[in-house]
């Protein structure tokens, strides 16, 4: 072992997740039609702000260039969504919580013999 190590690659050359991450919803809202993909509602320009850009994968770091990541959602289907991915994650989620397991009057009985 000589210890030379090659320097390391520089960063990807892809751009920056910020600049992409600023600019999705305005990508997203030129690419699709303004409908809530759940309800139906279209949204004209000036109620534009109620329609809101839904990550399908939940990451809204994955903005991939061709939207396929994106959703238009308006602002009460977007909740349920997010809801709706809340309530998965709970009964997904494994217990660590220890308590109930053991026997809740394993103690009781040293305190009565005493
Ligand atoms: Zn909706
Ligand atoms: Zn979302």
């Amino acid at each position: 072992m000589r210890g030379r190590k090659p320097p390391k690659p520089a960063a990807p050359a892809a751009a920056p997740p910020t600049s992409a991450g600023q600019n999705y919803r305005d990508l997203a809202l030129k690419m699709y039609p303004h409908v809530c993909g759940r309800c139906g509602r279209t949204f004209a320009h000036s109620s534009l702000h109620e329609l809101t850009v839904h990550h399908r994968n939940h990451n809204h770091d994955d903005n991939p260039a061709d939207g396929s990541n994106w959703e238009l959602l308006c602002l009460y289907c977007h909740d349920n969504e997010h809801q709706r991915q809340v309530e998965r994650q709970k009964t997904v989620a494994p217990r660590t919580t220890g308590v109930a397991t053991g026997q809740p009057f394993a103690g009781l009985k040293d305190l009565l013999k005493k």
